[in-house]
């Protein structure tokens, strides 16, 4: 799977993407990240942008144009009509907003099975609105609450893919029970040595002994009795 993140600050990526599961998953080629910064679509000495909004208000908003350019250098073919952005096989393009449809599991899945996603990170006080109107396929929010830029929602969103694409988890069955918020399934609680944890106040923390016991029957009677109460 290809992601192409356009983006003001291409640095913030940089730790986040080098670590852990998404380091391993490009060294595999399961993932290529391709991450455009919006200066060098720019036009004018200054590499500009952002602008103040017509008809006032406050703070900057990111210009049109260097968008335009950024996701025309991914989508050449666009250049001769603009709607060749949307509704492309295996292809989305997604602009991060608050305004935008919650992103939640389900949206991760069907992304996960895409070619390519293109995310387009706003920042300042947010985006033209002509990119949402004509380049994107959906906004999308993580929740909420107002961030500074869609960055830390581009990680949130490529971190969560991830970890779906076959093979870049250590084990498959890791992506098995795992918790659903909207499917109102939640993973069963879990433990690992010591069996008993003695905190700086003298109080044992114990682990349940059923998971001790070695008799997998009463564990898994156990795990789906703890998700139900998790759900609950
Ligand atoms: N003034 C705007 C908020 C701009 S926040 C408003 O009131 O709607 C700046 C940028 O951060 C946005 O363009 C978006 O790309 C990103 N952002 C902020 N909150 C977000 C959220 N909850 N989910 C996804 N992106 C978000």
């Amino acid at each position: 799977m290809r992601i192409n993140i356009i983006t003001a600050f291409p640095k913030i990526f940089d730790s986040f993407f080098s670590e852990s599961i998404i380091s391993r998953a490009q060294k595999k080629e399961l993932l290529s990240i391709n991450i455009l910064n919006l200066r060098d679509f720019t036009y004018d000495n200054h590499q500009t942008i952002d602008m103040r909004p017509f008809g006032g208000g406050p703070g900057m908003i990111l210009m049109v144009e260097p968008i335009y350019k950024a996701l025309l250098s991914i989508y050449p073919d666009a250049v001769n009509d603009v709607k060749k952005f949307r509704n492309r096989d295996r292809n989305k393009i997604v602009l991060t907003s608050p305004k935008g449809r919650k992103y939640h599991q389900t949206i991760a899945m069907d992304y996960s099975k895409l070619d390519t996603l293109t995310i387009i990170c706003g920042h300042y006080e947010g985006v033209d609105s002509r990119v949402s109107e004509n380049f994107v396929d959906e906004e999308v929010s993580i929740g909420d609450f107002i961030l500074s830029g869609g960055e830390a929602a581009t990680i949130v969103i490529v971190d969560s893919i991830t970890r779906l694409l076959p093979g870049s988890l250590g084990n498959p069955n890791s992506l098995m029970h795992e918790t659903d918020q909207q499917k109102g399934i939640h993973e069963y609680s879990q433990y690992t040595r010591p069996q008993k944890f003695i905190t700086k106040d003298k109080k044992t923390l114990s682990v349940p002994k059923i998971l001790l016991s070695g008799n997998h029957k009463e564990i898994e009677k156990w795990r789906n009795f703890d998700s139900a109460k998790a759900s609950n």
